[in-house]
């Protein structure tokens, strides 16, 4: 097999040839950093690259394979977006003010893929403690989409979807607060699926707003995603809002047909601003799931519109307290140049910051304001209560709800830096889901202008089967997953 063509295999491909010992785990491993090495000054998707280490994970992999011991996800190169800990290896959140961080454990998750071995080759830049959409919040640089380098890839997981797109691992691990895994997948032509709120650990995810963050899967297709749910998902002790359950085996959900699914397309959805060709491929790709034999409903959620609203209160509160803890003193940056304690956590915050996490702190500290509270705090609280009964009325007849995932294709680097507000609303339909803590994916479903567009699938809270049914069905009645970007 030729070298060159094993990093854009899927990881089930990978599995299959690691298992007949037609590659070895140092092959694929070699092979990833190659082709990063040929082509990251391009795509820029890594803020940290693990050479060393993957060859040393790499090889013990190849051991663990040869005693006949192999794990779905064993000898596999994958990427950790940089705000997930990684004991011994940077986790900088691409933030000046964690920059020199090394963080003496590892994620539960980290923990989950490294018990079945897997190899890591780096770390996803994105957006600054994961604020934004463009991976142009970054204190370190912006990310390029592989489909068009003067494209952003979205964000603020644009690290690991350009990364995953570019074929510069085989998977890597996303966090979604509002949309940061499901927004850059469908950017980058890839998978993403943000699961239900609790369903994996986030011990050792850098918290951003607690009640919303979750951590999911980027991948190629929609069967290694299922093999990376099966690897993460499932209680831990260690996350006080961890699901007491036990997750099913998500490979089982795939192959099926859509035969009695109710599957219902809400008009607000189609948002006003959405491209005609993004318009133009949701809806060819609700007529496949038609076709596929799901019964397909109209449906409203009227609320839909005050979601954006919500989440820009709720999400900067509840940053707000959590980046309280960057004093300059426990861990970070620390500027030492200040003659007292007040100037001193002044300097180091006003110097370790980027301007959007500034922002946020200051909305959130403001909504959280003495006077403020009630009608800003608690009035989003309510709707939120509001939000979440709407999605809970519309599942009672309904087994999923599909949407485009983002309102446009990728746009131009620069393009939404000077307005907030515009970047805003590129999670206009995924943050919903973060509201309500229900699953949702991005599946590949077409393209436009010769730029990927996907398709969101929503679930019932613990609904993954049917979205992973759903997805996969029209994965396997599409192409679209089998393109790859031309970087
Ligand atoms: N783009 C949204 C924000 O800036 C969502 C980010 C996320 O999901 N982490 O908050």
């Amino acid at each position: 097999m030729d070298a060159a063509t094993l990093p854009a295999l899927t990881i089930h491909e990978a599995r299959s040839l690691l298992d007949s010992r037609q590659v070895s785990s140092v092959d694929l491993t070699k092979a990833v950093l190659e082709r990063i090495a040929q082509i990251e000054d391009r795509v820029k998707a890594f803020v940290t690259v693990t050479e060393d280490l993957a060859v040393e994970q790499a090889e013990r992999a190849d051991a663990r394979i040869a005693k006949g011991d192999a794990a779905p996800l064993t000898g596999i190169p994958m990427q950790l977006k940089d705000n997930m800990a990684t004991r011994g290896v940077a986790t900088t959140c691409s933030s000046k003010m964690l920059e020199n961080f090394v963080p003496p454990y590892d994620a539960t998750v980290t923990q989950r893929l490294y018990d079945q071995s897997a190899v890591l080759v780096g770390k996803g830049n994105l957006d600054e403690f994961a604020m934004g959409s463009s991976t142009e919040n970054s204190a370190f640089f912006p990310t390029r989409n592989p489909w068009d380098p003067e494209r952003v890839p979205g964000g603020s997981s644009g690290g690991p979807a350009a990364a995953v797109a570019a074929s510069e691992c085989f998977y890597s691990l996303g966090s979604d607060t509002g949309g940061s895994i499901r927004q850059p997948a469908s950017l980058c032509g890839v998978v993403g699926l943000k699961p239900t709120y609790g369903l994996v650990s986030r011990y050792g995810l850098v918290a951003f707003a607690s009640s919303l963050d979750q951590i999911g899967p980027i991948t190629k297709d929609v069967t290694d995603c299922a093999l990376v749910m099966n690897a993460i998902a499932g209680h831990d002790p260690k996350d006080s809002t961890s699901l007491n359950i036990e997750a099913p085996d998500y490979t089982n959900a795939l192959g099926r047909d859509l035969e009695g699914l109710r599957i219902g397309v809400p008009t607000e959805y189609f948002v006003k601003g959405m491209e005609p060709g993004v318009e133009d491929a949701t809806r060819e790709s609700i007529e496949i799931l038609s076709q596929l034999g799901a019964e397909v409903v109209e449906m409203s959620l009227p609320h839909t519109s005050y979601a954006l609203a919500v989440y820009y209160i709720l999400a900067p509160s509840e940053c707000s307290a959590n980046l309280a803890r960057y004093d300059g003193v426990k861990y970070g940056f620390s500027d030492r140049e200040a003659d007292t304690m007040w100037d001193a956590l002044e300097r180091t915050r006003g110097r370790g910051f980027g301007p959007e996490v500034k922002r946020r702190i200051m909305l959130g500290t403001y909504a959280l304001s003495a006077g403020y509270y009630d009608a800003f705090y608690l009035k989003a609280q309510r709707v939120r209560t509001i939000i979440r009964r709407e999605f809970e009325n519309a599942f009672e007849g309904l087994d999923a709800i599909v949407s485009a995932t983002s309102p446009t294709v990728a746009f131009e680097l620069g393009a939404k830096t000077a307005d907030p507000v515009q970047m805003y609303l590129s999670d206009v339909l995924t943050l919903p889901a973060n509201i309500a803590g229900i699953p949702g994916m991005s599946v590949p479903a077409g393209m436009s202008d010769g730029l990927p567009v996907g398709l969101q699938v929503l679930g019932k809270a613990l609904g993954e089967e049917t979205i992973f049914r759903i997805a996969h069905a029209l994965e396997q009645a599409t192409e679209w997953h089998k393109m790859r970007a031309s970087v």
